[in-house]
């Protein structure tokens, strides 16, 4: 017969055993653990100040959901203001759960949103975009959802852009670059990236938290989260490869992953050392003359001041 495991705190049943921190958790102790964890992360690495506006971007997905979950709460205690965006890439079904999760986690904390419907503003869908260009939907869509992102943030005022990253992705991320010998990738992975210039901060609050973990806290606190992956997404990349062999329900790795994070995010700093020039078009740090999004829109056909001058009122948010 299994037995039964009890909390370390209370006399509830455990639904969860962290074997790093030594500890049983019933729901309730568990959320709170997670949530004074990514409190610690917070200010261990200054990545919120008092009074500044965050940014917190919602894919529909459970590290996101759990993410702005546990900022909401952070805000009111560390005084910061929390918002949400969520960018619709336009593939059917995907998108639209996704886009579903998103608006009904806002709501139901009550937070001030925007959304960002790609077909809307470019008439096609990312994986049309990038048929269009003939290059992959992946790399096609992490340059606009980074892009408009920032284009929100900085139009709208916001000191910082938050992520979902967290643990396994930073993890598999650094691990990826590694072998590969890319340098400039590694250079710039980090759990904070300063602003620069047109480049808003961005920070990785669950960088210190697993995947496991992320999903039991958004199924504990059922969060809405979409039930769909993107049907575009390499699932035979050396990322995702990367990330399922050091897969760890029993935290063996959990050491290993949080040393290398933890020493990549004092080594790199968000290094933007190669930005020495400003895109012609759109004025952000760039290593060429016209930065990749604008160069995108180029391949389009499309006219970048025109476009900028659209999107500045679009993108622009009412906080
Ligand atoms: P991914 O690269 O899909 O693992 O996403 C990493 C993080 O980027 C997520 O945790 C979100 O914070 C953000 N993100 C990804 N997709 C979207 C989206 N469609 N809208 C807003 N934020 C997103
Ligand atoms: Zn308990
Ligand atoms: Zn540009």
């Amino acid at each position: 017969m299994k037995e039964e495991l009890y909390c370390s705190f209370c006399d509830k049943e455990a639904v969860i055993n962290l074997k790093p921190f030594r500890v049983n958790l019933c729901s309730e102790h568990f959320s709170q653990h997670l949530t004074n964890r990514v409190k610690r992360t917070l200010l261990k690495y200054k990545l919120v100040k008092e009074r500044e506006k965050v940014l917190v971007a919602i894919s529909g997905g459970k590290d996101s959901a759990t993410l702005l979950h546990i900022m909401h709460k952070l805000s009111n205690e560390l005084n910061f203001e929390v918002y949400g965006l969520h960018l619709n890439i336009g593939v059917k079904d995907f998108s639209e759960k996704s886009e579903d999760a998103a608006v009904s986690l806002f709501k139901a904390l009550g937070i001030k949103y925007k959304v960002v419907n790609v077909r809307e503003f470019f008439g096609l869908s990312i994986p049309e975009i990038s048929k269009k260009v003939k290059k992959p939907v992946c790399s096609t869509c992490g340059l606009i959802k980074r892009y408009i992102m920032n284009y929100v943030a900085l139009y709208s005022n916001f000191n910082k852009i938050a992520t979902g990253h967290n643990l396994d992705d930073i993890f598999s991320y650094i691990v990826k670059s590694f072998l590969v010998q890319d340098k400039e990738q590694l250079s710039r992975i980090s759990v904070f990236t300063p602003t620069f210039d047109k480049l808003i901060s961005r920070i990785k609050p669950l960088a210190e938290i697993s995947e496991n973990e992320t999903l039991t806290y958004a199924t504990l606190n059922k969060l809405p989260v979409a039930q769909v992956s993107c049907p575009f997404k390499n699932k035979f990349g050396l990322e995702l490869k990367i990330k399922y062999s050091f897969i760890d329900p029993d935290y063996k790795y959990y050491p290993i992953k949080l040393n290398l994070v933890r020493t990549y995010s004092k080594l790199s700093l968000g290094s933007r050392e190669n930005d020495t020039l400003r895109c012609k078009y759109c004025g952000i740090p760039t290593s060429s003359e016209v930065c990749s999004f604008c160069k995108l829109l180029l391949n389009l056909n499309l006219d970048p001041v025109s476009f900028h001058k659209a999107f500045q009122g679009y993108a622009s948010f009412e906080t």
